[in-house]
């Protein structure tokens, strides 16, 4: 479904991504785990075409979506992202900030948005909450507005970089419940994360990245429990 072929990315002068290769299936949950500065957060926005790749192809439904010159407004469409900040416009209530990309997108009128728009509020328990402002919602209820948002343009595949590392601890738990309904739905998701508990609970594949590379990856109770490599099992150390 979505095959990444060979990814490389130099920032500045630094060779970021150095040859990623990863076949995500439908449905599958894989966490991105690794260092500060291993690669996560880039690669994810490759993925999402917010960087453009120096090297390799990003295979979509049969199509290398990399191809320079290529519009990203559909690819964007397809594969969600959401950010640690939850970037919601504070001018805006969490209803108007859901609705305004798929209007400008789809060009579709409130009226037609709403039954699934309001649908997602409901099913992540925020229908209370649709004509709040931003400044008005807890992190947690900001950061469901920004899935929200993102699932409003009914992706194929999302991305979540480190969504909870901005929250109070007491709100984590309530957007990691987010994360487990989209999977019970079936929804392909590909999230960088510190929370390893979560990974190892919930994830269905675990990379572990390093120096840009995925120097290990299996099965979540595979890399915790018996990892192969030295340095997954210094990182696992230092951060279990
Ligand atoms: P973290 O766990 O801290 O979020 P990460 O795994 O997401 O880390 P990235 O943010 O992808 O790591 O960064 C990878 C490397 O790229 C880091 O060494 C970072 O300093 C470097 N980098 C990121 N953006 C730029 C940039 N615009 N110019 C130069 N180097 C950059
Ligand atoms: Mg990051």
């Amino acid at each position: 479904k979505l095959r990444l072929d060979q990814i490389k990315k130099t920032l500045g002068n630094r060779l970021v991504l150095d040859g990623i290769s990863l076949d995500v299936s439908q449905g599958e949950m894989i966490c991105l785990i690794g260092a500060s500065g291993s690669g996560k957060s880039t690669l994810l926005r490759c993925i999402n075409l917010l960087e453009p790749l120096d090297d390799g192809a990003i295979w979509l439904d049969g199509h290398d979506i990399a191809t320079p010159g290529l519009d990203p407004q559909p690819v964007r469409q397809k594969i969600g992202i959401v950010f640690q900040s939850y970037n919601l416009f504070p001018h805006m209530t969490a209803l108007e900030n859901v609705l305004l990309a798929p209007r400008r997108i789809t060009k579709k009128s409130r009226a037609d948005l709403m039954p699934h728009v309001g649908e997602l509020f409901e099913r992540f328990g925020l229908s209370q909450h649709m004509d709040q402002y931003p400044d008005q919602l807890s992190g947690g209820q900001q950061q469901r507005v920004a899935i929200v948002r993102a699932l409003a343009m009914k992706p194929e595949i999302m991305l979540f970089d480190e969504i909870t590392s901005a929250l109070d601890p007491e709100l984590v738990g309530e957007v990691l419940e987010v994360l487990k309904a989209l999977k019970r739905e079936g929804m392909t998701m590909i999230l960088a994360t510190h929370e390893m508990t979560f990974a190892r609970d919930v994830g269905n594949r675990v990379c572990f990245l390093d120096r840009g590379r995925i120097l290990e990856q299996g099965p979540p109770e595979q890399v915790f429990n018996t990892p192969k490599e030295p340095r997954t099992r210094d990182f696992l150390a230092r951060v279990l």
